[in-house]
């Protein structure tokens, strides 16, 4: 007897959201996550076939349809298990990986239909977990040997949780007075709840990973100096945090921000709900942010979270536009306004130095140019003034540089960024770095993938001490 053909679910379950109108008014989580009986149908989507192509795209190679079978069977443990074998931030890259670029890219369903909602399924499972209490990972005894991990974000954390599983001491130094790099400073809580970051980052100090905050090195501490006094080898992932300026007139003005300070006073410093917390953050009716990538994304709809009219400004057209389509389409939803082919030469401010407008110019589109984009060429003449409250400035940052100022023989590119091998060797004997401080800003998981390569390669170095 034949098996019955079975029938395929050509899109991937809806994910609940909050209401558009409801949401821009508040910070809590955009998505709400699958039910059980949603993940289990999701999950029998998948095909479970012989190639395992999704895997392919998981950076940290995390057995997808092995946990995908465990969620149809109902075994959610199981599930949780098998992710956590490869990868120790499950409930965060449930959240904000960019799977259509990663696993889903390579999924087989995917080729005719929607591919299997992967990401959704790994925040179901990761989340059933932390509402019943996670089980920490077993580590052995300590070999005794002591690893220091510069910076605390994903690249940081995946390198401690990787080194502590193996028997090493780790310490964490943190320049900031909370852990988590990006996923606490940038990444706003409507996307990603900063309890679920504390508590994936608490898992990993049960592991013994101990984590010094407000330690900044490069001012308390060199790298040499960690050498010299008792760490066998050092991990640099210390992100790429340093904003981009477009150097025009006015930049200086009061109430022009980086996307970096804009968020990190929103999301580190909860001025949203000031005067709870002391940071304030006033502004106004309208705020331009200037940029078109997910960071511009996250300040525009921050901004109409604070009550103000939002503005997206952006020299290229929508299909150049470097977010994520789902950030974009979540932004618009919500009211941001797109102005597109438009780029400020000016800011203009009054006599107490607070921006007041900016000048803009527009822009059509030309030739592409060296990244394949069609390069925008300005329209003479068309200049007009757009009045501004608040203007977030948006399009790129570069590497933090103060760790590679006060180690003279780390090598370095014409960016600053720290030249590192695929397991994350520097010039430096027994100096690591890896995640967005070696590859300019890049993804949670990449920083996460290059934490883990280079856990292995320091286990390799230190084996052979
Ligand atoms: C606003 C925003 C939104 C983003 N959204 C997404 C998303 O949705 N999905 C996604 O995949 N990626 C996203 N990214 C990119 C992603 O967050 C980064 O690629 C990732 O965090 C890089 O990890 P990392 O560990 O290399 O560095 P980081 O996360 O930047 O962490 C570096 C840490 O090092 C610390 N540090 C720096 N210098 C020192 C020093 N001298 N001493 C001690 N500590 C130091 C910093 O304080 C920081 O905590 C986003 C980025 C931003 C800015």
């Amino acid at each position: 007897m034949s098996t019955p053909k079975r029938k395929i679910i050509p899109n991937k379950h809806p994910m609940p959201h909050q209401e558009a109108g409801i949401r821009n008014k508040n910070f809590d989580e955009v998505a709400l996550g699958y039910t059980e009986e949603t993940a289990v149908a999701e999950a029998e989507r998948c095909l479970q076939c012989k190639n395992n192509a999704c895997m392919e795209g998981c950076p940290v190679n995390v057995d997808i349809p092995a946990f995908i079978k465990k969620i149809t069977e109902r075994d959610f443990e199981g599930a949780i298990n098998t992710i956590k074998e490869k990868n120790s931030l499950p409930a965060i890259c449930g959240r904000v990986c960019p799977q259509e670029s990663q696993c889903e890219k390579f999924c087989t369903l995917g080729k005719k239909n929607e591919p299997v909602a992967i990401g959704r399924l790994e925040r179901y499972a990761a989340d059933w977990e932390l509402a019943r209490g996670v089980k920490i990972p077993q580590v052995p005894e300590s070999n005794g040997k002591r690893v220091a991990i510069v910076g605390s974000g994903p690249s940081g954390l995946t390198a401690a949780s990787s080194l502590a599983a193996l028997g090493y001491q780790v310490a964490i130094l943190e320049a900031l007075h909370i852990p988590g790099g990006v996923l606490v400073y940038g990444i706003p809580e409507f996307r990603l709840p900063k309890a679920i970051v504390a508590e994936e980052i608490e898992n990993i100090s049960k592991m013994g990973v101990e984590i010094k905050c407000n330690h900044v090195v490069g001012k308390l501490s060199s790298v040499d100096e960690l050498l010299e006094n008792g760490y066998d080898a050092v991990y640099i992932g210390t992100g790429a945090g340093l904003p981009s300026f477009m150097n025009i007139p006015g930049e200086n003005l009061n109430g022009v921000y980086s996307a970096n300070e804009f968020l990190t006073r929103n999301n580190l410093m909860k001025a949203y709900r000031f005067p709870e917390y002391l940071t304030p953050i006033r502004v106004g009716e309208r705020v331009a942010v200037i940029g078109g990538g997910n960071v511009a994304m996250d300040g525009a709809r921050t901004a109409l979270r604070l009550g103000a009219e939002s503005h997206i400004i952006y020299r290229r057209s929508m299909e150049e536009m470097p977010a994520r389509a789902e950030e974009i389409e979540h932004a618009r939803e919500e009211g941001v306004v797109f102005n597109l082919l438009t780029s400020p030469i000016e800011f203009k401010g009054n006599e107490e130095g607070r921006v007041t407008s900016m000048i803009c110019q527009r822009f059509e589109l030309g030739e592409p140019d060296e990244s394949g984009r069609r390069k925008p060429v300005a329209i003479e003449g068309s200049e007009f003034e757009m009045p501004v409250d608040t203007v977030v400035m948006s399009i790129g940052q570069g590497p933090n540089p103060l760790v590679q100022q006060t180690t003279p023989d780390l090598e370095t590119n014409k960016w600053g960024n720290i030249v590192a091998d695929e397991d994350g060797r520097t010039s430096k004997p027994g100096v690591f770095a890896g995640g967005d401080i070696v590859t300019g800003a890049a993804t949670v998981i990449l920083a996460m993938g290059a934490g883990k390569k280079a856990a292995a390669a320091i286990h390799e170095y230190l084996s052979n001490d």
